[in-house]
């Protein structure tokens, strides 16, 4: 281990495979911190909308990653809660909406620079499990221990199906499984930072597992104290 306070565990992977229930599990168990990136993109893109920009306007999105002010505290269950500008964001960060409007601004190369260095500043001493796209190949291509997640899409558009019909929703299988699949183009064929496994990642194919199986599978890699 070469970092202050422990391990910095990547969890990487397409949208649906459950990498932050996984990764949130993994984190508690470690007594780590656990921080979802994709939020970080989230937040980007919320206040892209908010200011009505265009998520393809290069520079104005530029400019609203550098505006962004992140501040993370660490709650009793290892996640991070994240701070927009002083503002818990929460639930609107999961609307379907603003997760298309993140893979937009995802394409964005400088603002994706300036989202990485907010990331290594969070994750540099370790102990701490992030999960994301691009965590084990450009944000810490040094992570201790990396895992690519994956599943069919089919799978994951059930999952997501499911999940919605439990919060009292009536969601469109096939359009839920259209976005999946319209996302995950674009985040593996974008020219700065596509999504694709590290040379060294362990790859989980989570479509025929369920979530303790994964976690299971998780923690036996990890050295002998994370179990
Ligand atoms: O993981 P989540 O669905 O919250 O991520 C939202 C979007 O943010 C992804 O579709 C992806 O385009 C982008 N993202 C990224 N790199 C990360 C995390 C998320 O490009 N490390």
């Amino acid at each position: 281990m070469t970092r202050a306070n422990g391990l910095l565990i990547a969890i990487d992977g397409t949208a649906g495979t459950g990498k932050s229930s996984v990764g949130k599990a993994v984190a508690a168990r470690m007594g780590y911190g656990f921080l979802s990136t994709g939020e970080m993109y989230r937040a980007l893109a919320y206040k892209v909308f908010a200011k009505n920009i265009t998520p393809e306007d290069h520079d104005a999105v530029l400019a609203a990653a550098r505006a962004l002010r992140f501040t993370f505290i660490r709650q009793p269950d290892a996640t991070l809660k994240m701070f927009v500008d002083g503002e818990f964001l929460g639930a609107k960060l999961h609307l379907e909406e603003v997760g298309n409007v993140a893979s937009r601004v995802s394409t964005n190369g400088e603002a994706r620079h300036v989202l990485t260095e907010k990331m290594r500043e969070v994750g540099q001493d370790g102990a701490i499990v992030m999960e994301g796209r691009d965590i084990g190949t450009v944000v810490f291509p040094d992570a201790d221990i990396k895992f690519y997640l994956d599943a069919s899409a089919e799978e994951r558009a059930n999952r997501r199906v499911k999940q919605l019909q439990e919060a009292g929703e009536k969601p469109d299988y096939a359009e839920i499984l259209r976005l999946i699949q319209e996302r995950d183009y674009r985040d593996s064929h974008r020219a700065v930072s596509p999504l694709k496994p590290a040379e060294d990642a362990i790859i989980i194919d989570t479509s025929h597992l369920n979530m303790e199986q994964v976690i299971a599978a998780v923690l036996e890699k990890l050295p002998h104290h994370a179990s």
